[in-house]
């Protein structure tokens, strides 16, 4: 089973979004449709409010009377809170039981959405695979509520009590732009759930790798801000058992042209203490490749090139992760070289001549082997004269 978030500020489109998921096969978990769903009449929800706040905020056929509920409940902090404390453990049990039916069917690629107007706010974007977030320009949103019949001042007010575009932006993995007519954003919707949302399901389930890249790419600035949004997640979903998580390889040097695929290095205190990773990180969208178990030593000791290794499922952002163990020559060289490309323009210019060889040939990385045993010497020559530190 796989969960994705999606959110969007108020008025962008994400109902819009949410329903053509829906249409897909996806489930979707809708807080506001839920907090309605655990008050409607004859529910356990509604009977404690009438216990909590009094008969009076029923209509006549037995419904929640909201404004008069509203009434009574945020008259005080007290009685907000007796609220809240009736309804949000009955949504939080709800939205578990809907995502335990889901996980009930583990043979199926199936799709949990889970639709979060304050997904930036809450903090939980990292715990999701992917988030999706849709956008348009604060005066479009503003105009389409007006049209949806809110006032001006009130539609204004709203989106400037919600997280800023460009938090949303950060947090985002796909970002639908919906400035354009609605059915655009629908068609785009749509392709994202065949092409990638459903893929990515169906890898996390098998544990396969989404896409495998062969050809290098100019250097891009977003590089960085994928890099910044994969390691939150990993920091997440691994807890204090990841003593850091850093950006490493190519696509960690600016100006310089690499494959698009995002390398991770997370480092670990030992190899067992990376084996407690497999499923949390899994979880998260990356699958580990039983296959890879070392890198190419460079000093006496292979069984000091040992790694793990986890792949990012997503098809639409190609990602490595590599699980070292603090103080071994491969954890600390990721970073050392990833610190001398960035110090040494030459270097860049003398790697990229290697690597644009390399992927000429069957195998990429032995290709750049030769060049790498030297390296690994010269990056160590020019961290001992610079005082370089890990
Ligand atoms: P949200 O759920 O993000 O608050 P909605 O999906 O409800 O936003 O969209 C807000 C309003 O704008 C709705 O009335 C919707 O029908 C309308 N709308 C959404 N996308 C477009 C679009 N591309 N062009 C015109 N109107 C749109």
């Amino acid at each position: 089973m796989l969960r994705i978030g999606l959110t969007g500020g108020i008025g962008a489109g994400k109902s819009t979004v949410s329903a053509v998921f829906s249409e897909c096969g996806g489930v979707i978990v809708d807080g506001d449709v839920i907090a309605r769903e655990v008050v409607e009449p004859g529910t356990e929800g509604l009977q404690r409010l009438v216990e909590a706040f009094g008969e009076d905020i029923l209509l006549p056929d037995g419904a929640l009377n909201r404004p008069a509920l509203a009434a009574k409940a945020f008259r005080d902090d007290d009685s907000r809170a007796r609220l809240n404390g009736i309804v949000h453990p009955l949504v939080g049990k709800r939205r578990e039981e809907i995502i335990a039916s889901v996980r009930a069917h583990p043979e199926k690629d199936s799709v949990v959405v889970e639709d979060i107007p304050l997904l930036v706010e809450t903090g939980m974007a990292p715990t999701f695979p992917l988030v999706v977030v849709v956008t348009a320009p604060a005066e479009t949103r503003v105009a389409r509520l007006i049209k949806r019949g809110m006032d001006e001042a009130d539609a204004r007010a709203r989106i400037a009590a919600q997280a800023t575009e460009e938090e949303r932006r950060a947090i985002a993995d796909v970002l639908l732009d919906n400035s354009g007519p609605q059915g655009e954003l629908v068609e785009k919707a749509r392709d994202l759930w065949y092409h990638r949302v459903l893929p990515l399901a169906h890898n996390i389930r098998t544990r396969e790798c989404g896409k495998a890249i062969h050809e290098l790419t100019p250097y891009k600035t977003s590089w960085a801000e994928d890099a910044a949004r994969i390691i939150k997640r990993i920091e997440m979903a691994c807890g204090t058992t990841a003593l850091r998580v850093d950006h490493i390889g190519s696509t960690a040097v600016p100006e310089m042209d690499a494959k698009d695929v995002i390398d991770v290095q997370v480092t670990v205190a030992s190899l067992d203490d990376a084996d407690v990773l497999v499923k949390p990180l899994t979880q998260v969208g990356f699958p580990r490749r039983e296959d890879v178990t070392a890198d190419t030593a460079h000093t006496e000791d292979p069984g000091m090139w040992r790694k793990r290794f986890h792949c990012a499922a997503d098809p639409g952002r190609p990602a490595n992760v590599h699980i070292r163990v603090e103080g071994w020559p491969n954890q600390q060289f990721a970073l050392l070289f990833t610190a001398w490309l960035r110090a040494n323009p030459g270097v860049r210019e003398d790697y990229l001549h290697t690597k644009r060889h390399a992927v000429t040939t069957a195998d990429y990385v032995q290709a750049k082997e030769p060049w790498f045993l030297d390296a690994y010497h010269r990056a160590w020559q020019w961290a001992d004269t610079t005082g370089w530190r890990a």
